[in-house]
């Protein structure tokens, strides 16, 4: 079946036998039982379901996976994630991360004895010397927030498996409709499902996604045991987004790279980041990995004063955090997203007064140029 239908149908099951076209929204806590020691399949909702295990299964099989776990945010579905790790285990990261992530690990997974290396995951030869006999995962992120490097995820994955490492990758910028890490030799795919998988800018989610069977029962067992579950309402709201998750990463695509260009010639701006302009650095791998290039991009103006007069003069694109949605967001990580990152480092990266960072909504390419252009000024 082809992603599109895929993303309109989701998963198979039918829990309902009234013929609702949409899942219905099982608004409840726990589940009678037919009888001693029996089950309906639904015993109590932390556990499972309905409507959420039909969000679940529809974006397991979106990755190629067979189990997913949806959470209350992308940074609940992290947490968890680092529940399979034990004081002393070391972990491998690109250096180029969203900012929560960042803070998870290096203020609560620290204090819980896990080691961080901070490594740019588009050099293997670095990933490769950064492997101790304590390294249990590799976590990457591609196009990394805010720089949109790209890591080889075949790659990765194959230095990983020599070694008995799990591969983690966080999909969110790309989601599977442009790149399906876990077919790629990935083990463990999140995303923070508030992005382009909710795809409205209203509800927060995340999800972990795996295709091993161990994995699973590992995680679903710190699942039920954490209890960050994703409710039935906003399972409902995640089924709905994601019924036109290709069709707005399509659109959302095609904008991104007329808006790049524009970008590109215009006479303050110093830098664009987008994987889909050919003199991106990513470029050839993207290609050869992914099926499109997303819809996020950031780019360097010319002094701090134009990015602040951008920030304020914008109006059509808000300025907010968060990305993914059908309405255009317009970041300034340096004091958003990477504000917790220490500012020598932060400056080093090219995270400065310069840089900004645009999520393309599904707005007229043109009226979002137009914007863009009165707010840079001549
Ligand atoms: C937003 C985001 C997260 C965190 O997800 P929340 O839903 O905000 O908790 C993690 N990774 C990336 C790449 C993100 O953009």
């Amino acid at each position: 079946m082809d992603f599109t239908t895929l993303c309109v149908h989701g998963c198979a099951k039918k829990y309902d036998t009234t013929g609702a076209i949409s899942v219905p929204i099982y608004q409840t806590a726990t589940f009678a039982h037919p009888g001693v020691g029996m089950s309906t399949g639904f015993d109590y909702s932390r556990v499972q379901n309905p409507t959420r295990e039909h969000l679940e299964q529809t974006i397991a099989r979106l990755e190629g996976g067979i189990d997913a776990m949806a959470f209350s945010s992308g940074m609940a579905a992290a947490s968890a994630l680092m529940e399979l790790f034990s004081p002393g285990d070391h972990i491998i990261v690109s250096d180029d991360l969203y900012g929560g992530s960042r803070r998870l690990f290096q203020t609560i997974s620290v204090k819980n004895g896990l080691h961080f290396d901070y490594v740019d995951t588009s050099r293997l030869d670095l990933v490769k010397s950064y492997i101790k006999p304590e390294t249990r995962a590799i976590f990457i992120e591609t196009p990394t927030n805010p720089l949109m490097r790209v890591t080889d995820i075949e790659a990765v994955s194959r230095v990983a498996k020599q070694h008995g490492i799990l591969l983690i990758v966080d999909n969110t910028f790309l989601t599977p409709y442009f790149q399906k890490p876990l077919l790629l030799g990935a083990d463990i795919v999140l995303h923070s499902g508030t992005k382009y998988l909710s795809g409205h800018n209203d509800t927060l989610a995340g999800f972990l996604v795996v295709s091993d069977q161990d994995l699973s029962e590992r995680l679903r067992y710190i699942y039920k045991t954490i209890g960050s579950c994703l409710s039935p309402f906003d399972s409902w709201l995640l089924i709905r987004g994601v019924k036109t998750l290709a069709i707005r990463l399509q659109r959302q695509q095609e904008s991104s790279l007329k808006i790049s260009r524009w970008l590109s010639g215009h006479k303050r701006i110093r830098a664009v980041y987008y994987p889909g302009l050919p003199e991106h650095p990513g470029h050839e791998v993207s290609k050869k990995q992914a099926s499109g290039f997303g819809a996020m991009l950031s780019f360097q103006v010319d002094c701090g004063e134009t990015a602040y007069r951008v920030l304020e003069r914008v109006s059509i694109i808000q300025y907010a955090e968060s990305l993914g949605g059908v309405e255009s967001l317009i970041t300034y990580p340096m004091l958003q997203t990477h504000a917790d990152i220490p500012e020598e480092e932060r400056e080093a990266k090219g995270i400065g007064e310069c840089l900004l960072r645009l999520s393309v909504g599904l707005e007229s390419a043109d009226d979002l140029i137009d914007d863009l252009s009165q707010a840079l000024g001549g």
